[in-house]
């Protein structure tokens, strides 16, 4: 089967065309969540021809499109449901009428973190593995989950795709979802500033040099020996641990997949993670397996082939 898919984050989308477990062709849009979703579709649609144009094809060549968006969606009727300060017009728009009008084809909408679970679990590190749980760490915290080979989405859809506002501290950080200390909230990129910033002696490391103020910059210091970056990086492997424990006690997998930009550093995440799982998870029928994810940004884009095929 060949698809079209958008994987649109908060700065720019991946428009492709994929064919299976490949992606044939993907051109890149920059955009700027600020201006909206209705001002994006335009130039996400023209990607999406050229893809299929640099594929040798035409968009009615394919099945349909694959759309994961980075918020809330209702996946039966194609609407974005709530999003978190980023296209926060898209909520109002219908979707399935735009695709159909300006690329002839069918949608199928979901959210992003499940689309890359369906990729992983299609092409990457979950193949042939029906309990999954993924862990998307980044500007956010993903965790997602597949239960039996099917997607946990649930009444208000969005069962088993909040892993990253599970509770890490309760007496913890302001999240931007309204909750307090969660996974996301004590160890993301968009809160890592301030993380370090609270972290004692952070005037006087490197870390408060360092622009952007990142965990490519925290590994790296700490790679060095500054002992504040050290703090700051053993603690949010920490809570990265103590929400991958609540994921599994939540969804029981047999494999947990590990995403996302801080997993340019998989070899240190994943054996601490792996560490804390086997220790403290709750899993007398054996142990879960702890896998780097194997596609990077390319996984949302892999999931649409199942996702039109009805997962
Ligand atoms: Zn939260």
């Amino acid at each position: 089967m060949k698809a079209l898919a958008v994987d649109l984050g908060g700065s720019h989308a991946a428009c492709a065309l994929v064919a299976d477990r490949e992606v044939v062709a993907v051109e890149e849009v920059s955009l700027e969540a600020a201006h909206g979703l209705a001002f994006a579709l335009p130039r996400i649609a023209d990607a999406l021809r050229r893809a299929a144009s640099r594929a040798g094809g035409s968009p009615t060549d394919c099945a349909g499109l694959a759309f994961g968006f980075c918020g809330l969606v209702d996946s039966v009727a194609g609407r974005v449901l709530s999003t978190n300060a980023k296209y926060d017009d898209a909520p109002s728009l219908d979707l399935p009428a735009w695709c159909r009008e300006s690329l002839g084809l069918p949608l199928r909408l979901e959210n992003d973190a499940r689309l890359a679970l369906l990729g992983e679990r299609h092409a990457g590190a979950a193949q042939g593995e029906d309990d999954v749980v993924m862990m998307t760490l980044g500007t956010g915290v993903g965790g997602v989950a597949m239960i039996g080979g099917r997607l946990l989405r649930g009444k208000h859809f969005q069962a088993g795709v909040l892993g990253g506002h599970l509770v890490a501290d309760f007496e913890g950080r302001p999240c931007t979802c309204g909750g307090v200390g969660c996974v996301e909230a004590e160890a993301s990129t968009w809160a890592l500033p301030a993380l370090c910033r609270a972290t004692p002696g952070f005037d006087a490391s490197p870390l408060a040099g360092c622009e952007p103020l990142d965990f490519e910059a925290v590994f790296a210091r700490a790679e060095e020996g500054d002992t504040v970056a050290v703090a700051v990086r053993e603690r949010c492997l920490r809570v990265w641990a103590a929400g991958a424990v609540a994921m599994i006690h939540a969804w029981d997998p047999e494999v947990l997949v590990i995403g996302g930009a801080v997993m340019r550093h998989a070899a240190a995440v994943v054996s601490a993670v792996e560490a804390h799982v086997h220790r403290h998870a709750w899993t007398p029928w054996g142990q879960v397996s702890v896998r780097a994810a194997a596609l990077g940004e390319r996984a949302a884009l892999l999931g649409a082939v199942p996702l039109l095929e009805g997962a």
